[in-house]
């Protein structure tokens, strides 16, 4: 509360930090939660706003902007604020998951509407679009979106309307051209949408490369900590499509919680510190297990003679990010065995946490997937890296002996 006699700074605080003497870095900025400053308190931490109703005007309008919790919330907007920053859009959107994030997307698109979506990506996604593309009456193929050839002859001119591709790609971390992909989209009609949960926006630009859109599961490193489900959606450009995704949140009320939001806004003051750490550390464990005897193949575009190493070294910067995967030599029975014998790495699903996780992702993702049975998927987090090498190579070393 202000107290009577006390100056009124509302103006001040309110201001943001960008509005005074930009530009400041995006992790100064997103550091400083934008420089905002709680005008009734002089908070350097935003209140969370949990009221699902607000009070009505005399005049019967809402001059707060706020009516009701279901289409817009102030906390989950201090989020957005600094997510839209860090992507350099026009506007960021939090929904109540990646998947929620991802699919509101392709509800707003119109029946007969072509769309191309890569081999390699988030498998429930696939299993999402497989299942209701039909339903939907899209049309729907998936191309490897790596290969730009192959993107080029999928389009269709003026049929095709929406480009999904994701890199680096879950479970492989192959990586699209993005600049390319979005040329390819364009000349098509089409938007080109980037899911960008595995190369952070610390890592990656997708809107200054040419995408339309660029979704997150902020499950994953934006939140950081394993304790929040939720995703983004952040528009280049404010257009008729971005609008009716706005609406689709908002209708079908797919908008995230604000104790999610206050707690992904916490989360993203020191994303750039952990996306450093997990990429070093991955980048680090990437090297020493392509040298490993039981190790026959590390997936890492952050590796030189990664396919995609020289395409990534363009458009990713400070670092490749913090997942890599391992064929294990002596295949699937030997990769459970290494997952099953891990001591320090969590064996779970999931990505992008501060505690290192591992998983044999065949397992999860069923025959359609292009994973193969000899995969381990590794999610680094910000242990000392030698500890995490430890581990591996002991598991590693134990499951090739056939021992505990
Ligand atoms: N995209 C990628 C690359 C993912 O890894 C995931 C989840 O694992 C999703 C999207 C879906 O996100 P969520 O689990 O937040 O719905």
């Amino acid at each position: 509360m202000t107290r009577p006699d006390a100056p009124d700074r509302t103006a001040e605080t309110s201001a943001r930090v960008e509005d005074s003497r930009a530009p400041w870095a995006k992790r100064t900025r997103a550091a400083q939660a934008m420089g905002r400053v709680d005008p009734a308190t002089r908070a350097v931490v935003a209140p969370l706003h949990v009221s699902t109703t607000f009070i009505r005007d005399a005049d019967n309008g809402y001059a707060s902007g706020f009516s009701y919790a279901r289409p817009d919330n102030a906390t989950v907007r201090e989020a957005e604020a600094v997510l839209a920053m860090l992507e350099e859009a026009a506007g960021a959107l939090l929904f109540g998951s990646g998947m929620a994030a991802a699919t509101a997307v392709f509800q707003a698109l119109e029946p007969g509407d072509h769309v191309v979506a890569p081999i390699v990506m988030y498998w429930g996604l696939r299993r999402w679009l497989r299942e209701e593309a039909p339903r939907r009456r899209l049309d729907l193929d998936f191309v490897p979106a790596d290969d730009l050839d192959a993107l080029k002859a999928a389009m269709r001119p003026g049929r095709t309307k929406l480009v999904w591709i994701e890199t680096p790609g879950n479970p492989l971390w192959t990586i699209t051209d993005i600049a390319a992909a979005a040329g390819i989209a364009h000349a098509a009609g089409a938007r080109l949408a980037v899911d960008s949960t595995a190369a952070s926006p610390v890592h990656t630009r997708p809107l200054v490369l040419g995408a339309d859109l660029v979704m997150h599961s902020a499950t994953k490193i934006l939140n950081g900590h394993s304790d929040v489900v939720a995703g983004v959606l952040a528009a280049r450009a404010p257009d008729a499509f971005w609008a009716r995704i706005g609406a689709i949140r908002a209708g079908g009320g797919a908008i995230l919680g604000p104790f999610e939001a206050y707690l992904l806004m916490r989360s993203l003051r020191t994303l750039h510190l952990r996306a450093a750490a997990q990429a070093a550390s991955a980048q680090a464990l990437a090297e020493r297990l392509a040298a490993h005897p039981h190790v026959a193949r590390v997936l890492y575009p952050g590796l030189p003679d990664d396919p995609g190493h020289a395409v990534a070294a363009r458009q990713m910067a400070g670092g490749f990010g913090f997942m890599l995967s391992i064929r294990v030599a002596g295949g699937e029975a030997a990769a459970i065995a290494t997952a099953a014998r891990v001591a320090l790495w969590k064996r779970a699903t999931s990505l992008g946490g501060v505690e290192s996780l591992i998983e044999h992702r065949a397992s999860v993702e069923g025959p359609d997937s292009p994973c193969p049975p000899d995969l381990l998927r590794l999610s680094t987090g910000i242990e000392d890296p030698d500890d995490l090498f430890r581990d591996l190579d002991a598991a590693l070393r134990a499951a090739h002996a056939g021992g505990p």
